[in-house]
């Protein structure tokens, strides 16, 4: 019987720990694992040594895991949304709601099929390097996608409620839901202002994860009432009184109701203006980021420089398969670098590690090569590259040309 070794020492021409006061980069770096956490990362020569079997990976980078800050896997079903039809254009938001709202339900696709397709979503995930995701869903029967997985998924109940037919349901359900179900609100215009208060206040300390400033058709129904979205409400029985327009953007409509806070979430952030920013800033709100989403249905381009210059550090997120052609996160990486080249590559690659493990509050625990943290992470073939100026670069500009492979 063969007896498992307590640990190894994996061997790389790069290794990327992504911790704070250590070297971005090691050329010729190690991996010292033992009991499957790892014990030390450094260069080579530092384990002359080391009383545990040697595995090299050659060309390849060491990095820690991706994490998927923004995702719904239950509508992985709904592939090619955007697609089908042309009621569609670019940034017509409440055109693609409507339509993604009309579909769902109505697609023929049953319960078994839709959790077997978003299963199945969710292992690519998992091949393209993810560790971690949080998860939005409608239907409690999502909540299990991930059992059985490696990948941890923290799923999150969204409750939508702005209409005056919905949002009364809405607010009974997220009376009646047992405690331990985490609870989450779509957004400024799809969430009636109490209701989202309600579930922040519910959320307590917990992840609180909320749609914001995605699209100009959004900036004009929250400040204004007006627009597309108000079209889409008023054709489904009219907006909840409760909702009542006072000239404000997102940010500032949310930081009213008191819910944006550390442990808030504003996943998008495309349509955000310098004081926006500033107020994200000083909330110390999480922003993340979902580029492919973004491009996907044409809503704009968010302004990451200068969520960086005011010290916003986002995560990424590859949003559903009804508003992304795949669930990749170097994809995400890839189309951010081309939006915004003048931001470091170093960065994106934080944002799609350990940055988005932070924001998830998973910081202690992943997205980092460092003592403590469990031996698993993905070996990233870089073949031809010695540059190490290169390294960052080739790998935020690999998207789907990106090979890896698991190391445990
Ligand atoms: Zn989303």
């Amino acid at each position: 019987m063969a007896i498992e070794p307590e640990g190894y020492l994996h061997l790389a021409r790069f290794v990327v720990p992504m911790v704070d006061g250590a070297p971005d980069l090691l050329v010729n770096g190690a991996v010292l694992t033992r009991h499957g956490r790892i014990v030390a990362v450094g260069p080579a020569a530092d384990f002359p040594d080391p009383g545990v079997p040697l595995i090299d990976h050659g060309e390849a980078v060491l990095l820690p895991p991706l994490v998927n800050c923004h995702c719904h896997l239950e509508l992985s079903h709904l592939a090619g949304l955007a697609e089908d039809g042309p009621w569609f254009r670019p940034g017509e938001m409440a055109a693609w709601i409507e339509n993604l709202l009309n579909t769902r339900g109505e697609d023929g696709t049953g319960v078994e099929e839709q959790l077997f397709v978003a299963r199945q979503a969710l292992a690519g995930l998992y091949a393209r390097g993810c560790i971690a995701v949080a998860d939005i869903g409608n239907e409690q029967v999502s909540a299990d996608i991930g059992a059985g997985f490696k990948v941890m998924v923290g799923f999150f109940r969204e409750v939508l409620g702005m209409t005056a037919a919905l949002a009364p349901r809405a607010r009974e359900l997220a009376a009646a839901v047992a405690a331990d179900i985490s609870l989450t609100a779509h957004s400024a215009y799809g969430t009636a202002p109490d209701l989202i208060q309600t579930l922040k206040q519910r959320a307590g300390e917990g992840l609180f994860s909320i749609h914001l400033s995605e699209s100009l058709e959004e900036l004009e129904f929250v400040a204004l009432g007006s627009g597309p979205l108000a079209g889409f409400m008023a054709r489904r029985g009219g907006v909840d009184p409760a909702f009542s327009p006072a000239g404000e953007s997102p940010p500032a409509f949310l930081d009213r109701l008191g819910v944006l806070d550390r442990n808030t979430l504003c996943v998008h952030c495309v349509h955000v203006n310098d004081d926006d920013i500033k107020l994200l800033a000083a909330r110390g709100a999480g922003v993340c980021l979902c580029p492919g989403s973004n491009r996907y249905l044409g809503v704009g381009t968010p302004p990451v420089a200068a969520m960086l210059a005011a010290g916003i550090r986002p995560g990424l997120g590859t949003d559903s398969l009804a508003s992304n052609d795949r669930l990749d996160l170097w994809q995400e990486m890839k189309i951010l670098a081309r939006m915004a080249p003048e931001v470091d590559p170093g960065d994106i690659l934080r944002m799609a590690t350990s940055w988005g493990s932070d924001i998830l509050g998973l910081g202690g625990d992943i997205g980092r090569l460092a003592p403590g943290f469990p031996a698993v992470f993905p070996a990233v073939r870089v073949p031809g590259i010695t540059d190490p100026d290169e390294v960052f670069s080739s790998l935020v500009r690999g998207g789907g040309e990106i090979e890896l492979e698991w190391v445990q």
